[in-house]
């Protein structure tokens, strides 16, 4: 004998019900079968809904049951194309009454625990009926009873009690007596002993499955659903999450009294002691394996196997100097509670005794404060206790593992993993069994938190990275072309798993938090909605994925601007922009202490040299102890390339132009003529070498001419070049005679910055600089007269694109 039972998904639709039946049918042909249904999904939450629409005299109940008078309707025409007069009548009574019921309800202005008992029984007084009768139309012995007449209960409305004596002869008697191959019977509803209608609680059909495979020591309980078992965590939460093969009846008591769904905590009671094993399976694909809960797997060795969360939870705290060495306070604190009948979720107290944190149902908050103050009167009024502290918009998520108590670290990994994706977390719980490791934390935070704890401890192999880019030009094209190139070698070699989540160019903005498809980016971004700098933030912070990481691929201000909001959240920075860390000091070392802080990565290797390691290697430098004496550098590509290019025989505007064409310089050349970009970028290693520096501070001798260095526009800079042709070709001229070359030298020398043009003669590094490369030459403590020295293409949107890329990398990395 097998009892099954089968959820709302699972009787929600025709073609799900004739699923059922064929399931029902092929297990009948070896065994006897018992099946309980539950309502059709959805219908127990409207059957509420129109009852409170009808207490609040709203008459839009009678839309609501019109929906539930359809839904059923519906699935009965479809299953039972030919029905015949009584099925239907059965059933038109049945609605019939509810709908007096609802009348009722609204008329009087009431509506009772009791009376709710009473309406939403129907859900599963219509289900089973209809299941049964289709059943009967296609010729299958089944036979319906109805669960009332078996479960009998106290007068504990909407979660009844179960007297298990009565109970059990109930059902023994029935089914000795009866030979159906299958009965199926209505699940969540049962009678007390006063002869009233009560339930077993929301999603109370497993447990009456559960109280008739224990009444007649079935071989198997069967919970069929519409997921593939009991997952690590909740699927709808965690793409991630798959389904666990085998549980201990803790662990899934745990993990159900911790939230997931799909089994009813008190579920595993009556099946624990007689070791009845229960099996998870899906409905909808029937094939795959599910879960088995027994207790035949207690050692699995692992010592995680799941991870819950609730929701709607308030936090009460009560504490005061008072409270300490004195007996009493806690006991009078629960009595206050159960006397409400308020369940208490998790409990903690701090060791001094000055405080008692409990976790309860949020809807319950109110009565809990009232009660508790009302306990405490004296000692508030005596200011010996503080009148209670009550936190809403909170949930609890919980590791849970028998095997948690056999290895250490485990709490230190889950808190670390949350710490780094800035949840804060409210309370701690930890059964001294260490079969459940709680914490309660923000309820915006649920689902990062879910899925970085999934990431640590189901995925160790993998780290999600969700990647936003703002800036789609030509470096940010790239850029995703190479992530789109790299994604499976990162995948595979690197472990890391790369989601270009948000994309943003000045006017469009699109997401997808499962990552974009890299293949049609463009078109997703021409569709996408209007950008916005504080919208893009906006959503990065709702979507709230772990390790998040935004990326500058502008050369904007107020983007550089937003980067405190982004370390705020613990999303991490990485940018080729080089405004945020040449500006003011103040700023350049706030944003180092927030990244800190708030442990967000803040990355801008492409800040100099595009993409050769500069920043990262001088980083590393100073982190194994040495000291930077002295920098020299050619740091810009773009003047490199001109001045490799500018001889007699060429025109400077004409190469200068050329630059700007072919992407190396900036959009406004003069920044880069003026030496104001490379002076930005020598200043940012000075500030990386440890000095506290500002731009004004770094002499800066224009090659350039008044004239032009005055001009208001791009247009007048080049009219002015041509008219200053003369100027130029003297600096080349003068060069030549010394055979020297001309560079643009940054350099540091005890704690000194300038930037200016030189004649560098032949036998120097900088002599044979080619093209738009870069040199930097550090001198340092370790290296004082042979410098480190790093060399290569300095600019270019491919370099740079993969010097953003090894940035992100490096946080994949951390
Ligand atoms: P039924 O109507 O079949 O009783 P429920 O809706 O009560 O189904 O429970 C199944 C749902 O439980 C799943 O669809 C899923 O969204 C949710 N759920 C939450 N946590 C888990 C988990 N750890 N494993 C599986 N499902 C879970
Ligand atoms: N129909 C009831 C509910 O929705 C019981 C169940 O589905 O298990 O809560
Ligand atoms: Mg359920």
């Amino acid at each position: 004998m097998k009892v099954l039972k089968f959820g709302g998904t699972s009787v929600g639709s025709a073609k799900n019900i004739n699923n059922v039946i064929d399931i029902l049918n092929s297990y009948a042909e070896k065994d006897t079968i018992i099946c309980v249904v539950s309502a059709v999904g959805g219908i127990t939450d409207k059957l509420l809904l129109a009852g409170s629409l009808a207490k609040n005299k709203d008459a839009g109940f009678s839309k609501t049951f019109n929906t539930i008078k359809e839904i059923h309707l519906d699935i009965i025409k479809e299953l039972i194309p030919f029905s015949n007069e009584t099925i239907l009548n059965v059933i038109s009574d049945k609605l019939e009454t509810l709908n007096s019921l609802l009348e009722g309800i609204y008329l009087i202005n009431e509506l009772s625990q009791k009376t709710s008992d009473k309406l939403t029984s129907y859900g599963e007084l219509l289900s089973s009926y209809i299941i049964a009768e289709a059943m009967k139309s296609r010729g299958l012995s089944a036979e319906l009873k109805n669960s009332q007449e078996l479960i009998i209960t106290n007068s504990n409305f909407t979660k009844a009690d179960v007297d298990y004596k009565q109970t059990n002869k109930n059902i023994r008697e029935y089914f000795k007596s009866t030979k159906q191959k299958i009965t199926i019977c209505p699940g969540f509803i049962s009678h007390s002993k006063t002869g009233e209608q009560t339930t077993l609680g929301r999603g109370g059909s497993d447990f009456t499955a559960a109280i008739v495979a224990a009444a007649l020591k079935v071989e198997q309980l069967e919970i069929w659903t519409d997921v593939s078992g009991m997952f690590t965590t909740n699927p709808k939460l965690v793409k991630q999450a798959y389904p666990i093969e085998k549980l201990s009846y803790q662990e899934a008591m745990e993990l159900s009294h911790f939230g997931a769904k799909v089994l009813y905590p008190p579920t595993v009671q009556p099946v624990l002691d007689l070791n009845i094993p229960i099996h998870i399976k899906n409905t909808l694909d029937p094939e795959s394996v599910g879960t088995i809960i027994s207790n035949n797997h207690i050692n699995s060795g692992i010592p995680v196997k799941g991870i819950s969360n609730i929701n709607n939870i308030a936090l009460l705290t009560l504490q005061g100097s008072g409270m300490i060495g004195i007996p009493g306070f806690s006991k009078r604190l629960f009595e206050t509670l159960s006397q409400e009948k308020i369940n208490v979720i998790l409990i903690t107290q701090a060791s001094s005794e000055h405080s008692i944190c409990i976790g309860i149902d949020d809807k319950d908050a109110d009565v809990a404060k009232s009660a508790i103050d009302t306990t405490f009167e004296n000692e508030i009024a005596l200011n010996k206790i503080d009148p209670i502290i009550v936190e809403a918009g909170l949930s609890i998520i919980a590791l849970i593992g028998d095997n948690m108590k056999n290895h250490q670290g485990i709490s230190g990994k889950m808190f670390s993993s949350l710490g780094k994706n800035n949840i804060n977390i409210r309370a701690i719980a930890q059964g001294a069994s260490e079969k459940n490791i709680s914490a309660v934390i923000l309820q915006n935070d649920v689902k990062k938190a879910l899925n970085c704890l999934h990431e640590q401890f189901f995925e160790i192999k993998t780290k999600q990275l969700n990647v936003f880019i703002t800036g789609v030009g030509n470096v940010g094209e790239r850029l995703i072309e190479q992530i789109k190139q790299q994604k499976k070698y990162l995948k595979e070699q690197l472990k890391i798993s790369l989601h270009v989540v948000g994309l943003s160019n000045s006017r469009t903005m699109v997401f997808d938090d499962d990552g974009l498809d890299l293949n049609t980016w463009k078109e997703q971004l021409q569709k996408g909605e209007k950008a916005s700098l504080q919208g893009f933030l906006a959503q990065i912070k709702t979507l709230n994925l772990r390790n998040s990481i935004f990326v500058d691929v502008t050369a904007n201000e107020e983007v550089a601007g937003l980067y405190p909001e982004y370390l705020r959240q613990s999303i991490g920075v990485v940018a080729c922009n080089k405004i945020a860390c040449s500006s003011n000091y103040e700023n350049y070392k706030l944003l180092k202490r927030l990244s800190l802080k708030y442990n967000a990565p803040l990355l801008f290797e492409t800040n100099v040299g595009a993409g050769l390691p500069i920043i990262d290697t001088l980083n590393n430098l100073i982190a194994s102890g040495d000291k930077i004496t002295s920098i020299q550098a050619v740091l810009s590509g773009s003047l490199n390339f001109v001045f490799n290019n500018f001889n007699n025989s060429t025109t400077f505007h004409e190469v200068v132009k050329q630059a700007q064409v072919e992407g190396y310089t900036e959009p406004d050349p003069r920044i880069d003529l003026s030496g104001v970009d490379v002076a930005r970028k020598i200043l940012i290693l000075a500030r990386e070498s440890g000095l506290e520096m500002d731009l004004e501070a770094i002499e800066n001798t224009s090659f350039l001419t008044k004239a032009n260095l005055e001009t208001k526009s791009v247009d007048d800079f080049y009219k002015s070049l041509i008219s200053d042709e003369a100027h130029f070709q003297k600096l080349y001229a003068s060069a030549q005679s010394k055979n020297c070359q001309l560079k643009y030298v940054a350099q540091l020398n005890n704690g000194k910055a300038s930037v200016g043009l030189q004649e560098i003669p032949e036998g120097h590094p900088f002599y044979n600089l080619e093209g738009k490369d870069n040199i930097v030459m550090f001198y340092t403590q370790r290296y004082p007269e042979q410098p480190m020295i790093i060399k290569g293409a300095g600019a270019g949107a491919d370099v740079t694109a993969s010097g953003l890329f090894a940035d992100i990398i490096r946080i994949g990395n951390k």
